[in-house]
């Protein structure tokens, strides 16, 4: 039988049924795909070995979806797929939906839901594109689960994309390359319409990303990076944008270190004016390149220390001219969104906040008489607040319990400061987000006073250097 009809054969035998096959029990999912991402010794491998590995070492692997039953997909472009490391299809095109889904005798099964054909799969199926332009749709992709932004949408991806089975469901991975993955970060990340080098320093944050502890959290799990807000957010092509994929060939290879290793490369939406330390956040060392400072080279210096409270007051009441403060800066109008970030208020009556105490932390404290800040960090952020009830008090620690447990949808960060009006509980507040390590609006308000991104990086990573890592 000549190879063609020996395809031809197999995949017949692969239409008659969904019974897996050749399914490996011996070794566990788990060790098969550690030994598949593992990195060789490239020194004893042949040339064209070695090429490929050096390549697959500019990829990074990036979980999309995980816990599936089901995922509905489409391609466009021509792609070859297999099961594991077998060939099913070569060079395939299809404009029809397909699913790939996960059956109750534990195996996936990969449908071409216009013809019924169905395929069933031993571990994963991979899609490796064949032509530059190739690109596989995903169905609803969950972001953003119980915040602001929680949504599902449809998004496409580049790069090989492989359905694995991992915990007895579903598990999507884009093996991509890094820069095509960093052209899908930095516009999720930052409005490609902020200043241009802004935007190289968004660039650099996310590049360093792969490289640091960060990149290397999932240690068992199949990626190495979640595509959302927990890792940094990465929606494939669907945002794609001229200006940041510049920025990300601007900047190509160039990353933040800190003593020889790739800086946690923290960032978030607008400090409100002070950034924090990020001991004072999360719990651990405080880093020397994660200072808490305002968020301005000069001027604020009176400001340095805001766990007082009668200077906190002061400081969200006069809304200080720090560089996300973008009222006096030349931006374009698609940051305008930011503005309402710098200074907030969010009111509740005291029988809605009541019940939203109650169901996040599953306590009954009886009427709520006040909401007390025991101890601010010195960025002004809450963490240790005292909820008194007409039953009991209870203390909240930490930052990001203390922005989930006081409101529904969280509040926007814990610099606040509480007033108590009627029946009312107002929140006066600043910044949106955990407050450490780069303000992306105050870094588009340095850029827009000329500062390029290597000042600008600087200056919210002191202590650090910036290398190249292609060279
Ligand atoms: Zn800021």
């Amino acid at each position: 039988m000549g190879w063609y009809c020996r395809i031809v054969f197999t995949l017949f035998l692969f239409f008659l049924s969904c019974t897996p096959i050749n399914q490996n029990k011996n070794i566990s999912i788990k060790e098969q795909i550690k030994s598949k991402i593992a990195i060789e010794p490239v020194q004893i491998l042949p040339p064209e070995i070695k090429k490929e590995i050096v390549e697959s070492n500019k990829n990074v692997r990036v979980g999309l979806m995980e816990n599936e039953d089901k995922i509905i997909f489409s391609f466009s472009g021509s792609y070859s797929i297999y099961n594991d490391e077998k060939l099913i299809f070569s060079k395939k095109m299809s404009t029809d939906s397909w699913k790939v889904y996960f059956t109750t005798e534990k195996y996936i099964c990969l449908e071409n839901i216009s013809t019924g054909e169905k395929i069933a799969v031993d571990q994963k199926v991979v899609f490796k594109p064949e032509q530059i332009a190739s690109y596989v749709t995903l169905g609803k992709i969950k972001s953003g689960k119980g915040w602001h932004w929680e949504n599902t949408r449809s998004r496409s991806y580049k790069g090989n994309i492989e359905f694995i089975k991992f915990n007895n469901k579903i598990t999507v991975v884009n093996d991509v390359g890094i820069e095509q993955y960093l052209y899908g970060v930095v516009p999720s990340e930052m409005s490609a319409l902020s200043p241009f080098e802004a935007l190289k320093a968004q660039a650099v944050l996310a590049r360093t990303n792969v490289f640091s502890d960060l990149g290397k959290k999932y240690k068992n799990k199949p990626y190495s990076l979640y595509s959302d807000v927990y890792s940094q957010v990465y929606t494939g092509i669907s945002k794609t944008h001229e200006r940041a994929n510049k920025a990300v060939d601007e900047t190509r290879g160039i990353i933040l270190e800190n003593n020889g290793k790739p800086i946690q490369a923290l960032f978030h939406s607008v400090c409100g004016g002070h950034l924090e330390s990020n001991d004072i956040i999360w719990s651990g060392n405080k880093l020397e390149y994660l200072p808490s400072k305002p968020d301005k080279i000069n001027g604020l210096e009176k400001y340095n220390d805001l766990s007082n409270e009668s200077l906190f007051k002061k400081w969200i009441d006069s809304r200080p001219d720090a560089y996300c403060n973008l009222a006096d800066k030349n931006v374009d109008k698609a940051l305008d969104y930011a503005k309402k970030y710098y200074r907030w208020t969010k009111k509740y009556s005291s029988k809605k906040l009541e019940q939203i105490i109650k169901n996040k932390t599953g306590k009954n404290i009886g009427k709520l008489k006040d909401i007390k800040i025991l101890k601010r960090g010195k960025s002004g952020k809450a963490i240790s607040v005292s909820v008194v009830g007409s039953n009991s008090t209870l203390t909240i620690n930490k930052e990001l319990n203390i922005r989930k447990q006081l409101s529904d949808p969280p509040l926007y960060s814990a610099n606040f400061y509480v007033v108590k009006s009627g029946g009312d509980f107002i929140f006066k507040g600043a910044g949106f987000g955990h407050g450490t390590g780069m303000c992306q609006i105050g870094a588009c308000g340095m850029a827009s006073k000329g500062k390029d991104f290597r000042e600008i990086l600087y200056f919210y990573f002191p202590n650090t250097k910036l290398s190249n890592i292609d060279k």
